[in-house]
């Protein structure tokens, strides 16, 4: 979600001359100039199938599992699920400035009209195209859900996916668009054709995509909405981190969302990810790229990005990081697992999230701040499962620069949480034990 380090920055100039000498879609410098990943195994690799099944992925198939398939052959393959399965039609629902019809996968067993009374998932893959990683989890779950026995998820829930959302920079790919994330080895640019970043215009809805958006969500009105993204920044165990407006008791402009979520959803999901091997965590930024330790932050709450924007439309919305160092394969099978679990939480527990939306709606403040700022205190001291790292003097920067080194420290961090607020009305925290309102200061 951020912009890239002095580091990064040398890395990619480095990799852009390497593009010009060497067209290839290898990375030989890859892994020389990447950090180590910690080896892991986890249950949830015996998701993968084979090509002894005839719907085997692209991602899949690849023998590295380091490859996501392009616009056209994924298009081409929802659109034959699509035909032979009576759980999945494709549906197109906007046009992008280069002409690509954007795309969702309903998976429903309703027919064309969805019952209202069951929740809806909507997952959202690829606002930013680099990112990618729920377009390749949610090829390989719609399939098991069409033909290796997991169509019961869609007994109480319905599921929209959309598998690329900004699919004009998805097609702006190579092997260098995103040199600081491991995989998969052709990645999408995170900008659109006409160079805008998608996850920055929730408010405005300057971009036809997010038009197009507005009207899909306006259509099927989720009861969740899970946007799946990965870093940019700091090293750290965790391989999936998501987070929400509100989080851990502050201030939202959705309280009794967050409250389920913090109560209802996070507790259960995070139990069912670390079942299959993944190392679920908190979304949070590192307040200062040259030390790791001095703190982390929430990255703002915003409605230009979809979790700030969720929260003020009372939207429950979950904004995924996958690790970018983790190996892509990895992050696809983290992202597996969280749409799997999604469902099966808002079939077990929809009636109470629908309570909760109802409360938050009913709100009426009377006054509703712009803008937020970050805290200059930290509010809580969070435990952090770091990654090793040393210090040196680079040449490049003429700095002092972290070299992670890839192991996980086994002393857990205790590091500072700087949270954001509204204006002028902080200190705020929810209430425990009753309805919380809206602070009702002056929106500065
Ligand atoms: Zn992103």
């Amino acid at each position: 979600m951020k912009t890239l380090t002095l580091a990064a920055l040398a890395v990619a100039l480095m990799a852009s001359t390497a593009m010009a000498q060497t067209p290839t879609t290898k990375k030989p410098w890859d892994e020389a100039f990447l950090p180590p990943a910690p080896q892991w195994q986890g249950a949830s690799q015996a998701l993968i199938r084979d090509g002894s099944d005839p719907w085997v992925t692209a991602f899949e198939a690849d023998p590295g599992h380091d490859f996501s398939p392009n616009y056209v052959d994924t298009r081409a393959w929802f659109d034959k699920l699509d035909k032979a399965s009576k759980l999945v039609r494709v549906e197109d629902f906007g046009v992008s400035p280069e002409g690509r019809p954007i795309f969702a996968v309903i998976a429903s067993k309703d027919g064309e009209k969805l019952d209202p009374k069951k929740p809806l998932l909507l997952v959202q893959c690829g606002i930013h195209p680099g990112e990618i990683d729920g377009k390749d989890a949610g090829m390989m779950l719609l399939r098991d859900m069409a033909f290796h026995g997991k169509g019961a998820l869609l007994d109480k829930v319905n599921l929209v996916l959309i598998p690329i959302l900004s699919v004009d920079g998805h097609e702006r790919s190579g092997p260098y668009s995103r040199p600081n994330q491991r995989g998969p080895r052709t990645q999408g640019w995170r900008n659109t054709a006409t160079n805008q970043n998608l996850n920055r215009d929730f408010m405005k809805l300057d971009q036809p995509e997010m038009q197009a958006l507005k009207r899909l969500q306006a259509k099927y009105r989720a009861d969740l909405y899970v946007d799946v993204h990965v870093t940019d920044g700091m090293d750290y165990q965790y391989d999936v981190t998501y987070g929400y407006n509100g989080e851990d008791g502050v201030w939202s402009r959705s309280p009794a969302t967050a409250k389920w979520l913090d109560e209802a959803f996070k507790p259960a999901m995070n139990q069912s990810l670390e079942a299959e091997g993944h190392i679920p965590g908190e979304l949070v930024f590192g307040i200062d790229e040259r030390n790791p330790k001095a703190g982390l932050s929430d990255g703002g709450l915003g409605e230009r990005f979809s979790n700030g924007w969720g929260s003020a439309a009372h939207v429950p919305t979950i904004l995924i990081e996958n690790h970018s160092l983790k190996p892509h394969a990895q992050r696809v099978l983290g992202t597996y697992v969280f749409i799997e679990t999604a469902l099966k939480l808002l079939a077990q527990k929809g009636d109470s999230l629908r309570t909760a939306i109802a409360a938050d709606s009913a709100l009426r403040p009377a006054t509703i701040p712009a803008n937020f700022v970050a805290d200059d205190k930290p509010s809580v001291t969070r435990a952090f499962k770091g990654i090793r790292y040393e210090t040196y003097d680079s040449p490049a920067s003429g700095a002092t620069e972290i070299r992670w080194l890839g192991q996980a420290d086994p002393e857990l961090w205790q590091l500072p949480f700087y949270s954001s607020h509204p204006p002028s009305s902080w200190p705020a925290p929810r209430p425990t034990g009753c309805p919380a309102i809206a602070p009702t200061s002056s929106s500065g």
